[in-house]
């Protein structure tokens, strides 16, 4: 029985990698040094999992940006934009130019284009593919690094995206073909890595298939079915792991057990059932191991030995010990690194923290599992397994997790409790009435720039050098001077900026009960950007109200409305690390009950409008078409919750961005926000098409311009987004703002843009 791990975080414990990638960005380091650190991380990954007694160490799991853009470098299929760069500079200035676009002396190329890993909140880089699509062996960086781990004495197990997943990745850049028929094209250079590898000495090929989890179509099938019997016909020696993780093999099961493969992996966190359903249905043939994928790669909490044992015993007794390997449900990139850095009693009380293993505690207990299932000795007398036992058994009963009143306020939600008091039309009228709006009424998203200097109170603030009256004063003057700008400047419905949050989602958690925080759990979310999720440990509540203050100032200075600002319950979620002693809707109701008491105290102290900020709503969508109706009514509903406790003349707002709204247009209309809006302007208004062809019953707000830029947009070019969608939602219906929140840009260009924005506005007004 081998223990086998999938892939080990690269940003490197004290994100060592981001720091120096950004000063090599930044040129105040060599190459070199940046070379080095690389080095320096992947020595350090292989020497930790060789000393924690993992078999199956992976090598080509580290990447300077993303796993995908590194397969395209290795496979020479970068986009044609990028051949003048490939000629005059480094591989490794070519592959972040690719990644990060590139603006030198004469240089002038834009990134390719990012999007989610899966239902991760890791971005990879897309391919691109033509039609006439060459390939060849570009880069060796798979090779190198199975040498170089090889000099330090570890043979690793080389992880490589299979051809087929890594063709579903990318997108056609040209009309005519589908990206799968460039099977046999790519194949000939995985040959080629594959030989090379296998000549230097390895044994063991993780092929990562994770497109298994998602419903495919027969002409992916055949691939699949022919890439490894390919391989298999060339390499018969080499020991192919097929590995999907993140949901059940489902139908694709039939295909996957008729693979020459010598190990299918398997995620049990996610779908414990299919190991059940694989060895009942007879097919597994004898010679397939299977690899156990029992240690949650995408959460932080302590495995369940007991129950992760009982899974193992289950394969060992059908198929022997030897066909079993112990494994993380998918790569450990997705967890933090080290919960021994976390030190801070404040944020992560000890008690917690027992509950919780991050990557390196992960990685040791793999092997745990693994002597455990191997030794037979008895269980309990062992010191590690009576932790695990105490630590999990003191998790299921603990005060700081268990509150029954919000239990019981979650199991009393009433029919009617996710409905407004009146349907849209209704409440319309009422809402006209009580706001007296113009048509093309102007708004923001809601953040205003977060300066450095507004960063820099909050800094001295955490650090005590500023007490809490010296910083409500600086914020306090902060968003007088935006309420003054926004009122000269002439837009209809304010914001207060949100200069006192540090993140949408952490802001909020800060304040709720239940929410745990890390000093040092980072975990990348694109090349150099890493996030850290706040832990949902224990059943939400809301001691106080979170945002009263801010809004009902921010109100005081003006006779204009001033919008609340919340960020939604499904939002909230998706961004954290969330418990797994429940199911995610429990969670997510318990969150919209705490942020409907925030909407119904802000409506009492006079806030009229009310925004909901549901950017995750999408991200959130099950990897298997056949479980999106169920997620969709339990997240929807987590909205309407939240949104439903005022009265009809508050207007509710919400706020998505990144959304391709096509195949759940019907669910946003069910969230039944008097007013949407949406990300549009960098697609020229084709993502409000979705809502033109539903003809969406409520007020819609398409973003004229993009903030993720700092380029000014004309009146002009404004004036033609808007009247573009007045050729398709009623103009009664529209509401004109930026695309998002204003918070990474500077005033200066923020100013120019607004005043041309209401100016935008003023003339559509004229027009009609
Ligand atoms: N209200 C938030 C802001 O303006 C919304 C951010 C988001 O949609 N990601 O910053
Ligand atoms: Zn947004």
């Amino acid at each position: 029985m081998k223990t086998n791990n999938l892939g080990y975080p690269r940003i490197g414990s004290n994100r060592e990698l981001k720091k120096a990638s950004e000063s090599y960005w930044a040129g105040s380091i060599s190459v070199d040094a940046l070379l080095n650190v690389g080095k320096n991380i992947r020595k350090e990954n292989w020497q930790l999992q060789a000393n924690a007694g993992i078999d199956l160490i992976p090598s080509n799991d580290f990447s300077f940006y993303d796993q995908v853009l590194d397969l395209t470098l290795t496979l020479g299929a970068f986009p044609n934009r990028y051949r003048e760069i490939a000629k005059t500079n480094s591989a490794l200035d070519l592959y972040f130019a690719m990644a990060r676009g590139a603006q030198k002396e004469g240089q002038d190329v834009v990134a390719m284009e990012m999007t989610k890993w899966f239902d991760t909140n890791y971005h990879y880089i897309v391919p691109e593919f033509t039609k006439n699509q060459q390939f060849e062996l570009f880069s060796t960086k798979i090779i190198d690094e199975f040498i170089e781990a090889k000099k330090l004495g570890f043979t690793t197990k080389p992880v490589l995206i299979s051809p087929v997943s890594y063709l579903l990745l990318g997108k056609e850049k040209e009309e005519g073909f589908h990206r799968i028929e460039l099977i046999e094209k790519v194949l000939p250079v995985y040959f080629e890595i594959l030989n090379t590898l296998q000549n230097e000495g390895a044994e063991y090929i993780q092929f990562d298939e994770p497109f298994l989890a998602l419903n495919l179509t027969d002409a992916v099938h055949n691939a699949i079915t022919f890439v490894y019997n390919e391989i298999n016909k060339k390499f018969p020696n080499l020991k192919i792991i097929l590995t999907n993780y993140f949901d059940c093999f489902g139908e694709n099961l039939d295909t996957v057990l008729a693979l020459p493969v010598h190990t299918l992996h398997l995620d049990l966190v996610r779908c414990s059932s299919q190991l059940d359903d694989i060895l009942e249905s007879g097919k597994l043939a004898a010679n397939v191991s299977l690899s156990l994928g029992v240690v949650d790669g995408r959460n932080i909490w302590k495995n369940d030995f007991k129950k992760s044992l009982a899974l193992i015993k289950k394969a060992t007794d059908a198929i022997g010990k030897d066909r079993v390997l112990i494994a993380p449900s998918c790569s450990l990139i997705h967890s933090p690194c080290d919960l021994d850095l976390e030190s801070n009693e404040a944020t992560l009380p000890n008690e917690i923290k027992q509950w919780l293993a991050f990557a390196k505690q992960k990685t040791e207990e793999i092997v745990l599992l693994q002597n455990f299932a191997i030794e037979e000795i008895s269980l309990v007398d062992t010191v590690a397994f009576q932790e695990n036992t105490i630590a999990n058994e003191s998790r299921k009963t603990s005060k700081l997790i268990h509150n029954d009143d919000v239990k019981n306020r979650v199991a009393s939600i009433a029919i009617g409790d996710d409905k407004r008091q009146n349907p849209f039309a209704i409440r319309r009228h009422k809402q006209i009435a009580a706001l007296k709006l113009p048509l093309f009424p102007t708004t923001t998203i809601g953040s205003f720039p977060q300066t450095t200097e507004v960063r820099s109170w909050r800094a001295k603030f955490k650090k005590g050098e500023l007490n809490p009256e010296q910083y409500d004063a600086l914020l306090e003057k902060e968003t007088e001077e935006t309420i003054r700008f926004q009122e000269e400047t002439g837009i209809d419905v304010l914001v207060h900026g949100e200069f006192e949050r540090n993140d949408m989602v952490e802001y909020f958690g800060e304040q709720l009960d239940g929410f745990a925080f890390t000093k040092n759990g980072w975990v990348q979310s694109y090349g150099s950007r890493c996030v850290k999720p706040p832990v949902i440990y224990g059943d939400v509540y809301r001691p106080n109200p979170m945002t009263v203050k801010w809004a009902s100032f921010a109100q005081s200075l003006t006779p204009k409305w001033v919008k609340g600002m919340l960020t939604g319950p499904v939002t909230i979620l998706q961004w954290s690390f969330v418990r797994n002693d429940q199911p995610r809707s429990e969670t997510c109701t318990q969150i919209a009950l705490a942020i409907r008491d925030e909407v119904v105290d802000l409506e009492k102290v006079g806030i009229k409008i009310i925004q909901i900020d549901e950017p995750a709503i999408r991200e959130g969508l099950p990897l298997r078409k056949e479980e999106w109706a169920n997620y969709l009514d339990w997240a929807i509903k987590a909205f309407r919750i939240s949104a439903s406790g005022v009265k009809d003349d508050t207007q509710i707002h919400t706020h998505m961005c990144y959304s391709e709204f096509n195949d759940i247009i019907q669910n946003i209309a069910d969230m039944d926000a008097d007013v949407i809006t949406i990300e549009c302007s960098r697609s020229q208004m084709e993502l409000l098409d979705v809502f033109a062809d539903f003809k969406y019953p409520n007020e819609i707000g398409p973003g004229v311009y993009d903030i993720h830029s700092p380029r000014v947009p004309s009146r002009k070019e404004m004036v033609q987004l808007l009247e573009k969608a007045s050729a398709v939602v009623p103009i009664d219906q529209l509401w004109v703002n930026p695309d998002c929140g204003l918070k990474t840009r500077h005033w200066e260009e923020t100013k120019k843009a607004l005043i041309e924005m209401v100016a935008a506005a003023k003339e559509m007004r004229v027009a009609i």
